[in-house]
């Protein structure tokens, strides 16, 4: 007897309904500019300032009047002397300011001369030769050339990066307003694992592995700002589960877990999330990933939160894993932190390499930029085998059925990209 195959959800599908549950409210705290790295801004930062807020010199050199300079080998007085961090007075015709980086433009300057391009008679240490022709405007940074008052500088749902903490301290701001953490709680299921430190590789029971997925998921949530709370390994038992399930629901806003979604005796979390809220598991139509879990859990709310706790059940293959959170839990982290995902898209990049036997399902490679502008691909693509992850530095993400010849342009995710 035959029956009909239901056809694997796509994963854009998956996401599409996953974002439409999660809400974009997150509440506000204000942090030091200094203690703002990685976290999204839950305002538009709006400049009080011009910056730079005067004229300024982009040399060390002398501000002159460009029209006292019409040729080559004009003499100037040098009349003042105008470090960074001071301001100089009107600069009269025929006279010069020796001027710093940084320093203001003297009012009546309109041009900057390098040092190098000035000759000083040791004799008459007052008087300058100008050896170069001079254009009005030359080495001045303009009044808010970088920023102008009332700039919306930085822009709600921007991610805070060095760059982004640099400009708006540039601006004075020692606060910035951004979104609360998501509290996320991790969890690793199954008994065959084992934490490193606690048996030495040479006592590994036999069928006992390492819990492998616990570091780079605990590692990745924080990247993503999440506060994470460890909770360690659940025992691949109903009752542990729920427990381990309602306790951690009542404070956090997601919580991630790994292996035991599939449909095995002995994959818990399934029912347990059902028996405490709602649960979707898709085969998603990707490779490596298949099996996903999302749903919710409306157990006992603290007072201050009003979502309810979101459930993401990632694959235990530790490949599947890690693809299937940069795919899928990492756009739904932005979404719950309400951040603006910026220039988030692939490279075309051209594979060095044949792939002929495609698979069914939409499937993320692990590859390698080499040095012709190419890219390599880790000859063992098994979900198991994380070292493909580290041996490569991104994802090609190849449709179903799409068979690769050398040099076809692909869509080349860089880790990198997703990382920070
Ligand atoms: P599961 O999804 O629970 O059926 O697990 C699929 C495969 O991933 C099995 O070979 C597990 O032993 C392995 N696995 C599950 N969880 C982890 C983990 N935390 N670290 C490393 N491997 C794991
Ligand atoms: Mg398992």
């Amino acid at each position: 007897m035959s029956s009909a195959v239901k056809p694997l959800m796509s994963l854009d599908d998956a996401l599409a309904i996953m974002l439409s549950h999660v809400p974009n409210t997150s509440s506000v705290e204000t942090v030091a500019t200094w203690d703002a790295d990685g976290r999204v801004l839950a305002q538009d930062v709006v400049s009080e300032l011009a910056v730079p807020a005067l004229d300024n010199s982009s040399m060390d050199g002398y501000a002159v009047r460009s029209s006292d300079v019409p040729h080559v080998g004009a003499r100037l007085r040098v009349t003042q002397r105008i470090p960074a961090g001071s301001h100089g007075q009107p600069l009269h015709a025929g006279d010069a300011a020796r001027i710093f980086t940084g320093a203001p433009i003297p009012p009546g300057a309109d041009a900057v001369v390098m040092q190098e391009h000035v000759s000083v008679d040791p004799t008459q240490p007052d008087l300058i030769t100008v050896d170069q022709a001079v254009a009005a405007g030359q080495w001045i940074r303009r009044a808010g050339e970088d920023v102008s008052l009332g700039a919306v500088i930085l822009s709600k749902g921007c991610r805070l990066q060095p760059a982004e903490l640099g400009l708006a301290a540039s601006i004075g701001r020692a606060e910035l307003a951004v979104v609360r953490k998501p509290r996320v709680a991790l969890l690793s299921t199954g008994d065959e694992l084992v934490m490193p430190g606690s048996v030495a590789p040479a006592d590994m029971k036999p069928g006992t592995i390492y819990n492998s997925n616990r570091f780079f998921l605990r590692a990745l949530l924080q990247r993503a700002g999440c506060e994470v709370t460890d909770l360690g390994i659940v025992p691949d038992q109903r009752q542990a589960t729920i427990d381990v399930l309602t306790q951690a629901s009542a404070d956090h806003d997601l919580i991630v877990s790994s292996g035991g979604v599939s449909v095995g005796e002995e994959d818990h979390v399934k029912p347990a999330v059902q028996s405490l809220g709602e649960l979707h598991v898709w085969q998603i139509a990707m490779k490596p990933g298949k099996p996903l879990a999302f749903g919710w859990i409306n157990a006992e709310r603290t007072a201050s939160t009003h979502a309810p706790c979101f459930f993401m059940g990632l694959p235990g293959n530790p490949v599947s894993s890690y693809v299937t959170y940069l795919c899928v839990v990492r756009p739904v982290l932005a979404a719950l932190q309400g951040a603006v995902e910026r220039d988030l898209f692939p490279y075309q990049l051209p594979v060095h390499f044949d792939w002929p036997r495609p698979d069914k399902r939409r499937e993320f490679l692990r590859v390698r930029r080499n040095a012709q502008g190419g890219l390599d691909l880790f000859p063992n693509q098994s979900s198991g085998v994380l070292t493909s992850a580290v041996w490569g530095d991104g994802l090609i993400d190849v449709a179903p059925g799409q068979v690769l010849c050398r040099g076809d342009g692909v869509a080349y995710w860089p880790f990198a990209q997703w990382l920070s």
